[in-house]
C-alpha cells in the first residue's frame, strides 16, 4: 500500500501532488544500500534496460534529471553557440535554459488552444523566417508533450526533415504516451510510443512526475551516435562508464578523458526506486486515467468550467496533469482567488505553466511581449491544475469535485 495514502483522505488536506511510494521502493533502496553500490552501477544498468524495453527504444540512458538529459541531448545534437532551438513558450524553464547553457538561443512559439502543445503552423512560420535570416544556425525543435498528450509529431517530423532539424522531445510528462500516425487505417500498427519518435526524447522522474525517483531522468534514442555522445558527456567525458571501468580487463584505475563532460549520472539508489516504480507504471496510468474520466464527467457540462481536450482519443495520454480552465466571464473571481478558495477548503491546486515569455529573464533577454503569444497569454489567466495521482482514492477524487463545485457555486455570475 502507498505510504502517503494512509492519511485520511476524507478530512486531511489533499496536496496537489504526491509520489506513490510503497514498501517495494523502500525495500529496493535498503537492499541497494546493503549491496555497497550506491552510485551508477548494476541497478542503473538494469533500470536503463527495463525503461528502454518499456518504451521500445534502442538506447536508454539514465541521467540525474530531465534538465541534464535535455542539455546532453541538445549538445549531442550539435547545438552550440549562437544556434537556435524552437520550443513552445508553454513549458517549464528547463526546456529553454539548456539551450542557453550551450550558448544558443531558444525561439519561443505559441501553443494551440485545445492541447496547449506547440502550434505547428506558427512553428513552420518561425522555421521559414529563421532559415532566411540565420540559415544553418537553426538546429533543433524541442517540442513538449504537455500534460502527457503527444504533440503533432507527424507534422513536426515532416518540418524537421524538410529543414534538416533535430527533434529533441521534452517528454517530462509523457510516460507512458503514444501517438497514432494520422491518415492510416490500422491504428495499432501505426502506434508509436513517445521515446521512439524524435531523434531523442527526455523523460523526468522528478518527485511529482508519473514515475518518480526523487530526482532522475532518462534519454532515449534510436541513434547510436547520439547515444554514444550522451553516454560520454554525462560522466565527465570519461570514455567508459564507472561500471565498465571496474569490470573491464583494463587496470581498474585507468580511464581516459576525451571531452569536457558533465556530471549527470543517475545513482543506483535512484535507479532501484525507478525499477520498482516502473513495475507499477500501468496501474499508475490506469488510475490517473480513471480519475481524469471522473473529472471529465463531473465538469463537462458546467458553464464556468472547461475540461482538458484530448485531440485524438486513440493516442495514449499519460495524464500527468489535469488542467481545468475557468470561464472567467462566468465567475466573479480570478484564477488566483479560485486556487486560494480551493486551498482554504482543503484541496491543493497548481498552475502549469507560467508561459516563459512572461518570466523576467526570458522577457527581457529576448524582448518578448504577451501579444507575440496571444493563445498562451490568454489561456494562462484561466488554467488550474487539479490533483491527479494514483494514491488518490475515490473519496479524495469526490472531495476535489465537490470542492470545485462549491467554489464555482459561491462565485458564479
Ligand atoms: C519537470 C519538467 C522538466 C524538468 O525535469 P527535471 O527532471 O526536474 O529536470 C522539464 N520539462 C518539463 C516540461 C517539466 O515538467
Amino acid at each position: 500500500m502507498d505510504i502517503a495514502a494512509d492519511s485520511n483522505q476524507k478530512e486531511s488536506f489533499i496536496p496537489f501532488a504526491l509520489p506513490c511510494i510503497g514498501e517495494e521502493e523502500i525495500e529496493a533502496v535498503v537492499s541497494t544500500m546493503r549491496s555497497g553500490w550506491l552510485t551508477t552501477g548494476p541497478k542503473t544498468q538494469e533500470f536503463e534496460q527495463a525503461f528502454g524495453k518499456a518504451v521500445g527504444a534502442k538506447h536508454a540512458l539514465a541521467v540525474n534529471s530531465a534538465t541534464g538529459g535535455l542539455h546532453l541531448a541538445l549538445e549531442a545534437a550539435g547545438v552550440g553557440p549562437e544556434d537556435f532551438v524552437l520550443t513552445p513558450t508553454w513549458t517549464f524553464t528547463a526546456t529553454a535554459e539548456v539551450t542557453r547553457y550551450l550558448g544558443g538561443h531558444p525561439v519561443f512559439v505559441d501553443v494551440e488552444a485545445d492541447t496547449l502543445n506547440i502550434d505547428v503552423k506558427q512553428l513552420e512560420r518561425r522555421i521559414v523566417e529563421l532559415k532566411r535570416t540565420h540559415g544553418t544556425k537553426l538546429k533543433a525543435i524541442a517540442p513538449v508533450h504537455f500534460g502527457g498528450q503527444a504533440c503533432e509529431m507527424d507534422a513536426i517530423l515532416q518540418l524537421a526533415e524538410a529543414h534538416s532539424l533535430m527533434v529533441i522531445e521534452d517528454a517530462a510528462h509523457a510516460f507512458p504516451t503514444s501517438v497514432v500516425s494520422r491518415g492510416v487505417q490500422d491504428t495499432e500498427r501505426r502506434r508509436r510510443t513517445i521515446g521512439t519518435v524524435g531523434h531523442a526524447s527526455v523523460f523526468s522522474f522528478y518527485a511529482t512526475k508519473t514515475i518518480a525517483t526523487g530526482e532522475g531522468g532518462m534519454v532515449t534514442t534510436e541513434d547510436a551516435r547520439l547515444a554514444d555522445r550522451i553516454r560520454l558527456m554525462r560522466l565527465h567525458g570519461i570514455s567508459r562508464d564507472v561500471w565498465n571501468r571496474y569490470t573491464s580487463t583494463k587496470p581498474s584505475w585507468y580511464y581516459e578523458v576525451v571531452a569536457p563532460g558533465y556530471k549527470y549520472n543517475l545513482t543506483d539508489i535512484a535507479s532501484a526506486i525507478g525499477l520498482a516504480q516502473l513495475a507499477k507504471v500501468q496501474s499508475f496510468q490506469d488510475r490517473r486515467e480513471a480519475i481524469a474520466r471522473q473529472y471529465h464527467s463531473a465538469f463537462a457540462a458546467h458553464p464556468a468550467l472547461e475540461i482538458p481536450r484530448q485531440r485524438y482519443p486513440n493516442d495514449t495520454h499519460a495524464w500527468h496533469l489535469y488542467v481545468l480552465r475557468l470561464n472567467l466571464e462566468r465567475l466573479s473571481i480570478d484564477r488566483e482567488r479560485f486556487i486560494r478558495e480551493m486551498a482554504q477548503r482543503g484541496v491543493g491546486c497548481s498552475v502549469h505553466f507560467i508561459p516563459l515569455h512572461l518570466h523576467p529573464y526570458w522577457r527581457e533577454r529576448y524582448k518578448l511581449d504577451p501579444e507575440m503569444f496571444p493563445v498562451a497569454s490568454r489561456e494562462f489567466e484561466r488554467v488550474v491544475s487539479l490533483p491527479i495521482y494514483p494514491s488518490m482514492n475515490d473519496v479524495a477524487v469526490q472531495r476535489v469535485i465537490e470542492t470545485v463545485f462549491e467554489v464555482v457555486g459561491v462565485f458564479a455570475l
